[in-house]
């Protein structure tokens, strides 16, 4: 980059600053009209109870396919979303529709459901999710929302509200992404939290460094003493898997246990599952 910079480097990169600008208008505006056609969906990937290995429930991981036909990464548009004011309603439509595909899945399955940030600064948040509960017909036990560290950072009153009137209602709360954010430990202890999600970032470390582990280990007992499960995400090999067995951690995410699916293969994802399990 340095070595195109002169006395006027702002005018040498004005061309690229262009182009970037305006493929994020682009963007911008091919997402506002892939909300109003309601055409962005969900993934769901199974979460595995890791002591009796049953999937207990589906994370809801947005998909956008733009125009060109290519899948744009969540990374991506959920920013997108958020700085040009349209999270809420892509969350309304994605949520509702969540909530729609959960209602065939046998009884008791959980749907978890991430959160952006921004959302925790949204004091109509309890009351949009209940409202969409309603609507559908979903019981607010069997849902789950995921939130990030850093969205309790911004406004922790009022995130401890919202959270709050969510858990009143009966909606889980689990903190995604622990160990990656701007937490800061003090805090942490006045959110109450249903699950503790670990990072895959953790997880790649394991078995290979013994200081990772001690850590995993410290987050792995935090978890429990505040009496939340835990869930470890981006399994994705055995060994990985052995190892938070054996450390007693109570679920399971990543690619070895279950790739993030379209809703209409669940159903059959379940049942061919089960006969694995059944013939051995
Ligand atoms: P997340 O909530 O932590 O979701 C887990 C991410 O890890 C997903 O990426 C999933 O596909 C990926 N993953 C699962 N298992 C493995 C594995 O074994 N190895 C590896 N390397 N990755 C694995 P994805 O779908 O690209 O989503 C990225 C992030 O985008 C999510 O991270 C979440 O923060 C955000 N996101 C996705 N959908 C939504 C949504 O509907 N609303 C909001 N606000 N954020 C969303
Ligand atoms: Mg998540
Ligand atoms: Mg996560
Ligand atoms: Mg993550």
């Amino acid at each position: 980059e340095a070595k195109g910079r002169g006395p006027n480097n702002h005018v040498l990169f004005e061309p690229e600053m262009q182009a970037k600008v305006s493929r994020r208008a682009k963007l911008e505006g091919e997402l506002r009209g892939a909300i109003d056609k309601g055409s962005i969906g969900a993934f769901y990937q199974p979460l595995v109870d890791l002591r009796s290995g049953d999937v207990c429930g589906f994370e809801a991981l947005a998909r956008w396919k733009n125009e060109d036909g290519e899948f744009v990464p969540p990374n991506v548009f959920i920013p997108l979303a958020e700085e040009a004011g349209l999270i809420t309603p892509l969350f309304q439509q994605l949520l509702r529709q969540a909530c729609e595909a959960a209602r065939s899945w046998p009884e008791g399955m959980g749907l978890s459901f991430n959160l952006s940030p921004v959302q925790m600064e949204d004091r109509m948040l309890p009351t949009r999710v209940i409202g969409i509960l309603d609507e559908v017909g979903f019981p607010p036990e069997r849902l789950e929302l995921e939130i990030t560290e850093n969205a309790l950072v911004s406004d922790p009153d009022l995130a401890a509200h919202i959270m709050d009137s969510l858990s009143s209602r009966g909606v889980q709360i689990a903190l995604d992404d622990f160990g990656t954010g701007y937490s800061n430990l003090s805090q942490l202890a006045r959110f109450r939290f249903d699950k503790i999600k670990i990072d895959k970032s953790f997880v790649a470390a394991c078995g290979t460094d013994e200081r990772q582990e001690k850590v995993i280990r410290a987050m792995l007992g935090l978890s429990r003493s505040l009496h939340a499960k835990t869930t470890v995400e981006g399994i994705e090999d055995h060994r990985q898997l052995a190892h938070f067995v054996s450390q007693g951690c109570d679920l399971g995410q990543g690619y070895l246990l279950g790739r993030p699916m379209p809703a209409e293969d669940v159903l059959m994802y379940l049942s061919d599952r089960r006969q694995v399990l059944a013939t051995g």
